[in-house]
């Protein structure tokens, strides 16, 4: 049925989830452009099939009997295009300019000599104070949050990032994932996106989750979305996406991309900002194991993980899923988890949440076989 387009048919799902589990979906698509998914969606409401958008499955718990259905995944729109074309030529000419550069300098290398073990150690020394300073201005002169103030959590995020002469605009394409996003903007020398560096996300589905960490939101850069709804392509402005807390009104439409307000800054100070970023996350999450990231959402404001953290169910398992021992937050998947051991161990903690007073709210999508 759906041969004219890139897809698997009886595709395993647990491949597409970051919490590795999952049965099978009858098709899982990847249209290459808007007229594909447009086709593709038609064909799905004439024949009665259900879909499900996917983006990189860090989010959804799928089904151990799999998806009766078309899950769609948008991996194909990965394109970043700047309103300013300039911006972008000078980047290019300049970033041609390095690579000769570099390239003149390995052969210079190669011709005279490898670097002495002074050099090499005077080049550590250098590294490693450069790296210093860096980690200086962010966490002392707060570099990063004299751009984007830190927020609280609250339900009304507030547009922190003023147009000035250092904004710029680009346009991004949903199915594009956050590391290699962080990475472009990087080379382009624009700021903004690095605090949600090392989360596996798309930029779609971080929209729809309006995700978001150290008090930032994705809210706070968003421009406009660009929406396919009803078979129209409509731009949506930020304040028509009803961001909240983890909620945005986008669910009910396919996101195809959007337009992100960013700052200029220098790349060697946004890769710094990055780095930064992924080591607090590296040091206070369980990335080393499946897992779909927080499975509550805050509440009133308060981290879930650390109630779950107080009542001291942080290792508690129900078959081969664990609530982590390094973020009482996550569920991890030791190796063989079932979607029935994860759903019965969120219910479990629902439980005990609710008897200490605690009415959590899940984060995470628990997709069922049959919608
Ligand atoms: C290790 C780890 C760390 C994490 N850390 C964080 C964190 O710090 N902060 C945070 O907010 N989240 C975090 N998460 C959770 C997760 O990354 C986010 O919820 C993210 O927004 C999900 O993005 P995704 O592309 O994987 O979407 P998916 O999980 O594939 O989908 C999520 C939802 O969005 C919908 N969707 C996806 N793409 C589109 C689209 N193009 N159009 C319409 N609907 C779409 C799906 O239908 C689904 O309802 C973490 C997850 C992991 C595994």
């Amino acid at each position: 049925m759906f041969e004219e387009f890139e897809h698997l048919n009886d595709a395993e799902l647990a491949n597409f989830s970051t919490m590795k589990i999952g049965g099978r979906a009858n098709w899982l698509i990847f249209p290459k452009n808007v007229q594909e998914l447009k086709k593709i969606l038609k064909i799905c409401h004439e024949k009665e099939i259900k879909t499900f958008i996917l983006g990189n499955g860090s989010n959804v718990l799928f089904d151990d009997a799999g998806f009766d259905g078309a899950v769609i995944c948008l991996r194909h729109f990965s394109y970043l295009r700047s309103n300013d074309n300039e911006k972008f030529k000078k980047n290019k000419k300049r970033e041609k300019r390095l690579k000769i550069k570099n390239q003149q300098e390995n052969f210079e290398n190669e011709e005279n000599q490898m670097p002495s073990k002074k050099q090499q150690r005077n080049r550590k020394i250098q590294k490693f104070k450069r790296g210093q300073k860096c980690r200086k201005n962010v966490q002392k002169s707060g570099f990063f949050d004299a751009i984007f103030p830190p927020l609280k959590l609250c339900n009304k995020p507030i547009w922190r990032v003023e147009l000035n002469n250092r904004t710029r605009c680009v346009e991004v394409g949903a199915g594009i994932n956050l590391f290699s996003l962080n990475m472009q903007l990087a080379k382009l020398g624009l700021s903004g996106l690095e605090f949600c560096y090392g989360i596996p996300a798309t930029l779609g589905g971080f929209l729809v989750m309006n995700g978001g960490c150290f008090g930032h939101e994705i809210c706070e850069i968003v421009e406009e979305v660009q929406v396919l709804q009803d078979g129209k392509i409509l731009w949506r402005t930020r304040d028509e996406c009803d961001f909240s807390y983890r909620h945005s009104n986008l669910q009910n439409c396919v996101v195809l991309g959007a337009k992100l307000r960013l700052l200029e800054e220098k790349s060697e100070n946004i890769v710094q900002n990055m780095n930064f970023f992924l080591e607090k996350k590296r040091a206070s999450q369980p990335c080393d194991l499946p897992s779909l990231g927080c499975v509550f959402k805050a509440a009133n404001g308060v981290s879930v993980g650390k109630i779950l953290d107080d009542m001291g169910l942080k290792g508690f398992c129900i078959g081969r899923a664990q609530v982590s021992t390094k973020h009482a937050g996550f569920i991890v998947n030791m190796g063989g988890a079932t979607a029935k051991d994860v759903t019965e161990l969120i219910k479990f903690l629902e439980v005990k949440l609710l008897e200490a007073g605690v009415k959590a709210e899940r984060e995470i999508i628990v997709l069922p076989s049959q919608i």
